[in-house]
């Protein structure tokens, strides 16, 4: 399937491993030169040099925090005039909600509702003047089936879904589509360090604790995460100016229910 996506340009935040950086890849796939932001430079020329080799795509880095102010103006100045924009950044921290303070939930809100409210705010009217715009968020799971020990992804998540869904109707008529997509569990770092922790509290060997994961979901497997890149690059299709204010779960049948 032709995306019609050749020669555009994106945005690809947080995006030098897992889910940002397979988000990239797929892009770039099906010719959209891509600039990823991350904090570590190193990391970020290594998923450069990757996604440059298996595409042949123009691949940008930008070092820095995209929480930031420095972060997004430096990711917005290697790319003023973007056609895509993916919001991703790393995701809160897990705990209990009587161990957070104010700082706390300033910083999920910030990383997570915040900043891809202003990276919108920075590219969708040029979008809108282009008449061509497409916007994914990546959240999670957790903003339909909230995840007791992730309160703070859970609520911060969810502030940037209903911001976005009132936002995503405003400008559909102008061809600019604004997203989310809904990583249920995909094997990145983010995981592994989560299974990890579990691993730790419970003494159970890493191993096994992803297989039972597994073998709860309807799929038997864990999310592979370059299935979810194309899922990202199918939202920005040309042929998906129809897809408004969606939120997309991939999540191998976790969550469960009759629609939706
Ligand atoms: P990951 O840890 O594998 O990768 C995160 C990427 O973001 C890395 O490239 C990292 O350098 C970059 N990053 C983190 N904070 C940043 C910042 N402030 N500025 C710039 N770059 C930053 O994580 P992932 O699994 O790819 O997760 C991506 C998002 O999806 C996270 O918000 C995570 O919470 C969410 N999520 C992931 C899963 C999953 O199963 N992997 C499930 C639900 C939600």
């Amino acid at each position: 399937m032709d995306l019609g996506l050749q020669g555009r340009k994106a945005i690809v935040c947080a995006a030098s491993k897992g889910l940002g950086k397979a988000c990239a890849m797929s892009l770039a796939m099906n010719g959209v030169d891509v600039v990823i932001t991350a904090r570590t430079r190193a990391d970020l020329e290594a998923a450069a040099a990757e996604i440059r080799k298996a595409s042949g795509a123009k691949v940008t880095v930008v070092a820095g925090d995209i929480t930031t102010e420095a972060g997004r103006a430096a990711a917005l100045a290697a790319c003023p005039e973007p056609d895509i924009l993916v919001n991703n950044a790393g995701g809160p921290p897990r705990g209990d909600f009587r161990d957070w303070g104010r700082d706390d939930w300033m910083k999920a809100v910030d990383a997570n509702m915040i900043t891809p409210i202003l990276m919108i705010k920075a590219v969708v009217d040029g979008m809108i003047a282009r008449k061509f715009g497409r916007i994914v968020n990546i959240t999670s799971i957790s903003v339909k089936s909230p995840i007791s020990e992730l309160g703070l992804s859970n609520g911060a998540r969810a502030g940037l879904t209903g911001f976005v869904g009132g936002l995503a109707r405003q400008v559909a008529q102008h061809n600019v589509t604004i997203n989310g997509l809904l990583p249920g569990a995909f094997l990145t770092d983010r995981l592994r360090s989560g299974i990890a922790e579990a691993a730790r509290q419970t003494s159970r060997p890493a191993d096994e604790i992803i297989a039972e994961r597994a073998r709860r979901t309807p799929a038997g497997r864990i999310g592979n995460p370059a299935e979810f890149g194309e899922a990202c690059a199918f939202l920005c299709a040309a042929s998906s100016g129809y897809i408004v204010g969606q939120n997309l779960l991939l999540d191998g049948g976790a969550f469960n229910s009759t629609m939706g």
